[in-house]
């Protein structure tokens, strides 16, 4: 803990923002974003972006359908189902407590393709980007060409003159790693303390190198970030500042537009839509939050979840301090089961573009993560990892807290909730072998077993 945060004693921060003392005390919190509805603080991030990268995704799609068969019934375009889970409704209101009204839905990025989670988005878009860069600045290829042929061993030897790296937790080292490799490229993972062993070891059977690091994500980033810049031919991915990746994200709003027109579901001023997305860095629901207010505007309101022990989102908007701010100046440890989300510092970049279309952070026990992980298995038969069950946890933070209960007052929602959809984001966990699986479940039982 540091004795100023900002020039300013701890005392001062707690007294000032009396949420904070909860938040310090790992306790579970909903706070509500006072920022939110007002102009961002940078606009150097341009929609026109998100246009771009769903053309240019179209592009890739034969290529990605003859890299990656298990996308051809999708014709190469890697997307999640939505899902309605009318059992899991009922199994979380027993659960917390709490009357659920409207519908609750699940977007399944833990059935993306390819890599099993949310990082499917981002990070394999920025690696076609990189790659398509590449290809078309050597005369290999032509925006009108069939992309399938960048399959072909030529261009797999073209790409292997040149390196894409990147700092992770695991997810994003396993998404980027992937496609790279199979583009050809020479791939550099660097892999935080918390990545877990089977990601490392399924990274390396790619044929990616990880470096790891004894030390959490930051310094993972920075790391790679430093070793890359020494070298012109290598890609640096850069989870605390790409555009490319925030716009990969952002392309997921248009496609579940398309899926909630197709399920009936309305999103009006009458209907509103509460999103809940796990957030580490912010990136991927930053960009997914982005995405949805440019299409559903005012009607959607998003919520990020993080770990009690990695609320990095939470402390940047509320201090102001965007990335000048770490969990571990609030006396917080970063320590969390849910590897994906452990993040001691939010991306600058995510905060200035989207932090005031965020209507709110909430943090969530490892304990929750496994309880909610549970229900989804039980009730819906759907396998996610600890980070990907953060989302769940949502709408009982918002219909069971004094300040969300406030926020629904306040935006005029209180007799709209019978009409309202409650989407929680499960970000992750289709590659999750059976053992760990199995684990998962284990200690989720155990702590079943402990309430009784
Ligand atoms: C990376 C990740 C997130 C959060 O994305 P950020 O861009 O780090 O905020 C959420 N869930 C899972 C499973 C992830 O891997």
């Amino acid at each position: 803990m540091r004795a100023q945060i900002s020039g300013k004693p701890l005392d001062d921060w707690l007294r000032e923002y009396p949420v904070l003392k909860r938040v310090v005390a790992r306790q579970e919190v909903c706070w509500l974003n006072p920022d939110y509805g007002q102009p961002a603080e940078s606009s150097a991030f341009d929609p026109a972006e998100i246009a771009a990268a769903d053309r240019r995704l179209s592009r890739f799609a034969p290529y990605i359908k003859v890299a990656f068969p298990e996308t051809a019934p999708a014709q190469g375009i890697i997307e999640s189902p939505l899902l309605e889970t009318a059992a899991l409704q009922e199994k979380l209101a027993a659960e917390v407590g709490t009357v659920i009204p409207g519908r609750l839905l699940m977007k399944a990025d833990n059935l993306l393709p390819i890599s099993g989670s949310i990082k499917a988005r981002g990070g394999i878009y920025e690696v076609l980007k990189t790659a398509e860069t590449l290809a078309l600045r050597a005369g290999l290829l032509t925006e009108s060409d069939d992309y399938a042929r960048l399959a072909s061993d030529a261009c797999r030897r073209f790409f292997s003159g040149y390196s894409i790296a990147v700092g992770s937790t695991g997810n994003l080292g396993l998404s980027i790693g992937i496609v790279a490799a199979k583009l050809g490229f020479r791939t550099t993972v660097h892999m935080s303390r918390d990545a877990q062993q089977w990601k490392k070891d399924l990274l390396r059977e790619k044929g990616a190198l990880v470096r790891e690091y004894a030390a959490d994500y930051s310094v993972a980033v920075a790391a790679g970030r430093q070793a890359a810049a020494a070298d012109p031919r290598c890609h640096f991915i850069d989870d605390e500042s790409s555009h490319d990746l925030f716009a990969g994200y952002a392309v997921a709003a248009e496609r579940l537009r398309a899926q909630l027109d197709e399920a009936g579901l309305m999103v009006d001023a009458d209907h509103p839509l509460f999103v809940y997305l796990p957030c580490g860095v912010g990136g991927g629901p930053g960009g997914v939050a982005f995405g949805l207010k440019q299409i559903l505007g005012d009607a959607v309101h998003p919520f990020f979840v993080e770990p009690v022990a990695s609320p990095c989102f939470l402390l940047g908007l509320l201090t102001g301090l965007n990335e000048q701010v770490s969990v571990f100046d609030f006396g917080l440890d970063n320590r969390t089961a849910a590897d994906g989300l452990a993040v001691p510092r939010p991306s600058a970049f995510v905060g200035k573009t989207a932090g005031s279309l965020v209507a709110g952070c909430m943090t969530v026990t490892d304990r929750q993560l496994f309880r909610g992980l549970k229900w989804l298995a039980d009730s819906e038969a759907q396998q996610v990892e600890p980070s990907a069950a953060a989302g769940l946890l949502g709408p009982g933070l918002l219909l069971g807290t004094d300040a969300g209960r406030r926020f629904i007052e306040a935006n005029g929602l209180s007799g709209k909730m019978n009409q309202a959809a409650h989407l929680f984001w499960a970000t992750g966990g289709g590659m999750v072998p059976q053992k760990i699986r199995a684990a998962y479940l284990e200690q989720a039982n155990r702590i079943a077993g402990l309430n009784d």
